[in-house]
């Protein structure tokens, strides 16, 4: 009988979930993190960094496609689109199937990612990595958010690690500051936030952070199964709130004209939508003005 083995994530001392192990492919100490990735019996092949699941080949599209589309289908004419960490290539796939998307840049601190995530999880990139209006930078976020000229992008997508460790420095208000100087006037900033019901911290204070540099701070919600734990939080800071109050007929236009209806498999224009209404377990966690 050959011997089980099991992945255990190391996220929350009294809970976890445990994937069984096919083949490992990868484990490797970057200068960065300990990065593992393997093929499981369940969810395809998954990626740990520091014993915390970033990505499952199974239900990466829940993810990708809320923090991709919706900050572009809400501002409705970004071309020039900054993406913070995010080193596995589902994000900047997902941004680069938006045909009124010019450039892109794509900021990852560790190249250990992109090498490991193109050789072993090569559907999640895919062809993103040749495209010519993508630029991928291997360098700390906070580096480039700092040198990054005044109102150079449109839309920006902080796809990090939780603020411990390396990426600590992206839920700063320094990170912030330089986030709203480099945005244009209709400037958008989403990020992933963690899962409230385990992580309401999290929430709380980086909403309480973007607050001091957006004027509209809010939160919408994306089922992710291995994101223990409920709704995970994908944070919204806007320099223009009508951003998130455009009805599904007009995000549905948009998305016709952009190239992506029907191209996608939990996002639709209702889901986006609906995303924003917040149950009051999540809501009491943003900074009162914006309830
Ligand atoms: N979706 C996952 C999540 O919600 O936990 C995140 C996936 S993505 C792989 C996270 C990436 O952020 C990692 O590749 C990590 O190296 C990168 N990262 C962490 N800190 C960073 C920093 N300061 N600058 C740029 N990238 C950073």
């Amino acid at each position: 009988m050959p011997i089980e083995v099991w992945v255990n994530e190391t996220l929350y001392p009294g809970w976890d979930q445990h994937f069984r192990m096919k083949r490992e492919l990868a484990r490797v100490s970057s200068a960065f993190q300990e990065i593992l990735i393997f093929e499981s019996y369940s969810h395809g092949r998954v990626m740990l960094l520091d014993g915390v699941v970033q990505i499952t080949e199974a239900d990466e599209f829940i993810y990708q496609e809320m923090l991709a589309h919706v900050p572009l289908l809400a501002h409705g004419a970004a071309k020039r689109v900054l993406i913070i960490g995010a080193g596995d290539g589902g994000v900047l796939r997902r941004v680069l199937q938006h045909k009124g998307v010019e450039k892109v840049v794509m900021v990852e601190i560790d190249g250990e990612v992109i090498r490991l995530a193109k050789e072993h999880l090569p559907a999640i990139g895919g062809d993103a990595w040749n495209d010519p209006r993508a630029e991928v930078i291997v360098g700390d976020g906070i580096d480039y958010v700092r040198k990054a000229p005044e109102g150079s992008f449109d839309v920006m997508i902080v796809d990090s690690t939780d603020p411990i460790g390396v990426g600590e420095v992206l839920f700063t208000d320094e990170f912030y500051a330089n986030a709203a100087r480099l945005l244009g006037p209709r400037g958008l900033l989403v990020n992933q936030c963690g899962v409230p019901f385990m992580q309401a911290e999290e929430l709380r204070e980086t909403s309480l952070r973007r607050g001091k540099a957006f004027p509209d701070i809010w939160a919408y919600v994306a089922a992710v199964p291995t994101y223990v734990g409920g709704f995970m939080t994908l944070g919204w800071a806007a320099k223009d709130a009508a951003m998130r109050a455009v009805g599904a007929e007009e995000i549905r236009r948009r998305a016709q004209e952009s190239g992506i209806l029907g191209a996608t498999r939990y996002w639709t224009p209702e889901i986006q939508v609906s995303a924003f209404h917040l149950p009051p377990y999540i809501a009491e966690h943003l900074p009162a003005p914006a309830r």
